[in-house]
């Protein structure tokens, strides 16, 4: 099978994410690759579908030992052959596993760095053909990164071990020019492709409050959004407990989690929120790595956390299935010391010089001005995340509280034709443009440096946007490309499938820009027309499967899913495969019962 076809086969999509094709393309060249993705992006199919291509066996080092069984669930569920050997298994489990390995029965093995030093990794490693070792979480070997962890530097002694080099692909969320570079270092990557697929997440709604009452807030959201479940991040055990408390005795089902609990209490907790028993998991930042439970509709921070880059990691913990979710920060000034107190009591444990360590705690000071920035500035909160990332963002994004309020839609489909027009001319004429210059283009302007090419008296867009500025233009230009309307390669203009469509259909479009007069501002993000009698059916039928066969729900079928379900209410196996995220073997394990579901529903 092609990668298409897996896509389509195992995992029930018919398109390729940003990024994705190109990875999957470079690792089954054997380039080493390096994926730079935001949360939620889709990387595990990254390495996924290459693993179920290659010969050998693909082990995937990632930190979540108590999330590795789930993890592999699913992807059981849809018919991939995985496993994962980790020190929560019995040893009858641990002995099935090892023979599937010999048997060729596993493709994709997933352990924690922790066993690569086992002997049983070390027989495997020299006994079995390894493919692929693809390391999650990559960040993780860096010392410069948000969350060291010293068990990954085993990942460098087990690749010394193999007999033979195996293509190395490695993943993470976040990672600065500088942590990329250690993480490069550090594994050797051989001449890796480096991919970084810009962070914006179109999905989340952004939100900044200075509420005078935290709890009050809390619960004014959560009566607005009765069905949704989500996380509260607090800043502290203390308050975890507090909140917890408030919310169960005010009538909502919330559990607690914290690295204060036993180990017992913390599993159970983490498993009810995974399964739905419980709506709510009111946690510190000890909760979260590597949940990948798609469904979660808010994560809300009742504290503003040290930095940019953990709220994004776990702000981003919203909406992975591509749903419209809330990342709302709670926020007040007294966030601020205690952030402070824990950055001067920084590194009390480790024994690290004291030089280094103030080093670290001045990058650390820097980093949470930035994070106070964010919660005090006065602009667009998407753009201030998206800039803090590196990436370039149109100033305004119409979908955060700043936004909301401040921003109205300005129809700029006349501009868009114009642009994507004329990069088509110039693309017919084998030329390419970046921004600026395409600008001068379109405005005519610095005509000397094109006279050569005669552009003034060949182009049909030569100048058309004259009345414009140039401020405007590129503000239209980069709204295009942050919405996939326009891609850039090597900073150079170019068009793709959606620019082709949108004039070849003869779409409209606009754009959020500064309000001017009072018109309202249309949240089109949010705005989803699901039939909600259908979807709340389909949750039933869901949600019974998952009691029964004992997985989370949403591993059954996402939101995303269910809601594709509701807008195409399919009767026919043809039409159910054609649903996002409906496989070859979902669709024979439960084809029939939604199927029934929507029959019933289109008879009543
Ligand atoms: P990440 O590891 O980057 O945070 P995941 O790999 O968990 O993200 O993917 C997030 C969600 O997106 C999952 O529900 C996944 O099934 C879905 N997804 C991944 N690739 C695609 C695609 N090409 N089309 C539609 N959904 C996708
Ligand atoms: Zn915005």
């Amino acid at each position: 099978m092609t990668a298409s076809e897996i896509l389509q086969y195992y995992f029930g999509y018919d398109t390729f994410r940003n990024g994705q094709e190109t990875l999957i393309s470079h690792i089954l060249q054997g380039q080493d690759v390096f994926g730079i993705m935001p949360t939620g992006a889709g990387k595990s199919l990254c390495y996924q579908i290459p693993a179920l291509m290659m010969n050998g066996l693909t082990i995937v080092i990632s930190p979540l030992i108590s999330l590795m069984q789930d993890q592999v669930t699913a992807l059981r569920m849809a018919g991939i052959p995985a496993g994962c050997l980790n020190s929560m298994m019995d040893e009858i489990n641990y002995k099935s596993v090892l023979r599937q390995v010999y048997q060729g029965k596993i493709k994709l093995l997933y352990v924690a760095p922790e066993r690569l030093e086992t002997a049983s990794m070390q027989k495997i490693a020299n006994e079995i053909p390894v493919s692929m070792i693809t390391v999650d979480e990559v960040h993780c070997v860096s010392q410069w990164g948000q969350d060291f962890r010293p068990s990954y530097l085993k990942i460098v002694s087990f690749l010394k071990y193999l007999p033979y080099r195996p293509v190395l692909s490695v993943f993470t969320a976040t990672a600065t020019k500088e942590v990329a570079e250690d993480v490069k270092n550090i594994l050797h990557l051989k001449n890796p492709f480096c991919l970084t697929t810009g962070f914006n997440r179109k999905n989340l709604y952004f939100s900044v409050a200075q509420p005078r009452d935290k709890f009050e807030a809390l619960l004014q959201f959560l009566k607005q959004h009765p069905d949704e479940n989500g996380i509260v991040y607090c800043i502290s055990r203390r308050l975890v407990e507090e909140v917890t408390e408030d919310l169960n005795h005010k009538g909502f089902s919330a559990v607690r989690y914290h690295a204060g609990l036993t180990d017992k209490e913390r599993y159970e907790n983490q498993e009810a929120f995974l399964y739905d028993k419980v709506r709510l998991i009111v946690a510190t930042n000890a909760f979260g790595m590597g949940i990948d439970k798609s469904d979660v509709s808010f994560v809300i921070h009742y504290n503003m956390p040290k930095n940019i880059e953990n709220y994004y990691q776990e702000a981003g913990r919203a909406g992975r299935d591509g749903s419209p979710a809330n990342c709302i920060l709670f926020y007040d000034s007294s966030d601020i010391r205690i952030n402070q107190y824990f950055i001067d009591n920084f590194g009390q444990n480790l024994e690290i010089d004291a030089g280094l360590k103030i080093q670290l705690q001045n990058r650390e000071k820097q980093r949470l001005k930035a994070m106070q920035q964010y919660c005090t500035g006065s602009s667009c909160l998407r753009h201030y995340l998206l800039e803090y990332f590196g990436d370039t963002a149109p100033e305004y994004c119409g979908n955060c509280s700043f936004c909301r309020i401040h921003c109205e839609q300005k129809d700029i489909t006349s501009e868009a034709q114009k642009i994507i027009s004329c990069i088509y001319y110039l693309y017919k004429r084998n030329l390419y443009f970046d921004s600026e210059s395409l600008i001068q283009i379109l405005r005519a302007g610095k005509t000397e440096k094109y006279q050569q090419l005669q552009l003034s008296e060949t182009l049909p867009t030569y100048g058309i946007m004259r009345d414009i500025s140039e401020k405007q233009c590129l503000e239209i230009i980069k709204y295009l490309i942050s919405t996939g309307m326009l891609s850039e390669k090597e900073q150079k203009l170019c068009l793709n499938r959606k620019s082709g469509l949108f004039l070849k259909e003869k779409q409209t479009l606009s754009m959020p820009v500064r309000k001017t007069g009072t018109a309202s501002v249309q949240n089109k993000e949010n705005q989803v027309d699901t039939d909600e009698a259908l979807l709340s059916l389909l949750k039933e039928c869901r949600q019974k499967l998952s009691q029964k066969e004992h997985v989370p729900a949403y591993v059954i079928f996402t939101d995303m899913t269910l809601r594709d379900m509701c807008r195409k209410q399919p009767v026919s196996d043809m039409a159910f495969l054609s649903v996002q995220g409906v496989g070859r073997v979902k669709l024979e394990k439960y084809g029939d019962a939604f199927m029934k579901v929507i029959h019933k529903y289109l008879d009543s």
